[in-house]
């Protein structure tokens, strides 16, 4: 059996089901085939129930410190059952609204496992996805353009397999019913950093091994600093430079012990469970690469400006090509995707134009290069770096770690990266990529108005700053 569509996605992710948003609002018949849930890694597996739980953890630690506002809280303890279901209903109620989305823009989703087919007799073309129904039939879906959007799923390293009980990658550990005495974290990345946060908030014994010689290794050297601090002054062990012995695991039935080898010098770490967050590998086995010309470099699709494989009519989006994987990219790659084959013209990705967060506490968020990138590229830079500790309302909120850092060039006085490490900061990044898309100077950002007292304030103070003309800094 075959059915014939405008636009067909792969993957009902974040990427894929924006893609069939924009393709709907823009005239087209759309399906999308899904094998598991609409929502995808950023619903199910990511970005909500993580910060569902983070939030609670967030709570907590408030709640233990309540002394610092004068709120006497006695006996705060947390029941972890019911943060648990806080988050399954939050990613519930979401979940609910995202197949309301789909039937309100008319979107046709197909559950079952999908596969690329090549010229056949329902199109000479390849991208027919040949669909294994619940019931065994097979339907044959026939695109006028064909989306990918297959996203990723957790990487590992031989020799640390997960189990489910003393090894765990993230989707494991988001399924826990209780949480363990003790955790260690490999993997000292964004994913890793965040369940370090949580964990410790949650009062969990946590140390960190991370193989490069800092945390968060893609951002600026001065925020993985302070950083460290941070989490250290909270109690966490942080290993970096260090290297894990994958063949020395030894897994109990309730503790596993890793040996680390650090500047020459081995030692046995022991906890109730060890995390696994060595970044993530693209879905492209069995889906039908082979029997299209769509090219594959480095374990990732490989596409154009315009989201195009090497077939133009085949399309690719969000964490199955690569780069940054985050959510909002893969949401703004799949409505590129959707425009580009409507015929209209897109926005080109451009990386640097792309926010990165991370939900730790307290929070990073930055855009663009680092100051050593910036360098790198020959540039001379001129820089500021405003500390929380000297604004307002962060006095006012009892959140003064951290500082937000502008890094400028010197000759064009544009705007090359912003960098902020400290409360809320991911909740007003968005300004800083304004700048970057309006290719703004730091002056006209320091002339924007910021109400007061907000946290907002000291970006555009960092502005200023960056030409010595910060009024309050
Ligand atoms: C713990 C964690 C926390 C995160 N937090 C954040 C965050 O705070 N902010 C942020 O921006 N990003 C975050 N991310 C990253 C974000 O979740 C991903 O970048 C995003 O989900 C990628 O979307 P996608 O559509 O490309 O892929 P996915 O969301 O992985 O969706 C791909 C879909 O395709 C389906 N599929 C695959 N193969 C087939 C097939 N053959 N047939 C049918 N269906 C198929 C899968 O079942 C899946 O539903 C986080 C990730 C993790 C793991």
């Amino acid at each position: 059996m075959s059915q014939v569509f405008d636009t067909i996605v792969l993957g009902g992710g974040i990427g894929g089901y924006s893609a069939a948003i924009r393709a709907s609002q823009l005239g087209k018949t759309v399906a999308i085939v899904e094998q598991d849930k609409l929502g995808g890694t950023c619903l199910h597996r990511g970005c909500i129930p993580s910060k569902a739980l983070l939030r609670s953890a967030e709570v907590y630690a408030l709640m233990k410190e309540s002394d610092r506002f004068g709120i006497q809280a006695e006996a705060v303890r947390l029941d972890y059952a019911k943060i648990s279901d806080r988050k399954n209903s939050i990613v519930d109620q979401l979940y609910q609204g995202l197949q309301f989305l789909m039937k309100k823009n008319k979107i046709t989703v197909f559950n079952g496992k999908g596969r690329i087919i090549g010229p056949s007799i329902f199109s000479p073309r390849s991208g027919t996805v040949s669909v294994e129904q619940e019931d065994g039939e097979i339907l044959n879906l026939v695109p006028d353009k064909l989306i990918i959007a297959t996203g990723s799923r957790p990487r590992t390293l031989p020799g640390l397999e997960t189990d489910g009980v003393t090894v765990l990658n993230s989707d494991e550990a988001l399924q826990l019913e209780a949480l363990p005495a003790s955790a260690i974290i490999i993997g000292g990345g964004v994913i890793g950093v965040e369940w370090a946060s949580m964990l410790s908030d949650f009062g969990v014994e946590v140390t960190i091994v991370e193989y490069a010689p800092r945390l968060l290794p893609s951002e600026d050297e001065d925020v993985s600093r302070e950083l460290e601090k941070l989490l250290k002054k909270r109690g966490v062990t942080i290993y970096t430079g260090a290297k894990v012995q994958t063949e020395s695991v030894v897994r109990g039935a309730k503790q596993v012990t890793i040996s680390i080898e650090q500047r020459e010098t081995t030692q046995e770490l022991t906890a109730q469970l060890a995390l696994v967050c060595v970044g993530r590998q693209a879905n492209i086995e069995g889906i039908g690469l082979q029997n299209t010309d769509v090219k594959v470099e480095n374990g990732f699709i490989k596409v154009n400006e315009d989201m195009q494989t090497a077939e133009l009519h085949i399309y690719a989006v969000g964490d199955c090509i690569g780069g940054l994987q985050l959510a909002h990219a893969a949401a703004h790659e799949g409505i590129a995707a959707a425009e580009h084959g409507a015929g209209l013209p897109t926005h080109a990705y451009a990386p640097h134009q792309v926010p990165r967060c991370v939900y730790s506490r307290p929070e990073i968020a930055s855009i663009g290069y680092t100051e050593r990138e910036a360098r790198e590229q020959g540039r001379q830079v001129k820089t500021a770096k405003l500390y929380f500790q000297g604004l307002g309302k962060a006095r006012v909120l009892g959140e003064t770690d951290g500082f937000v850092k502008v890094v400028a060039d010197e000759e064009s006085g544009d705007i090359v990266g912003v960098h902020m490490i400290g409360a809320h900061v991911t909740d007003y990044i968005a300004e800083a990529a304004l700048a970057q898309l309006l290719n703004a100077t730091p002056w006209e950002v320091g002339q924007t108005i910021h109400p007061h007292p907000t946290l907002s304030e000291i970006l555009g103070e960092a502005m200023l700053a960056v030409d010595g003309k910060s009024i309050s800094f």
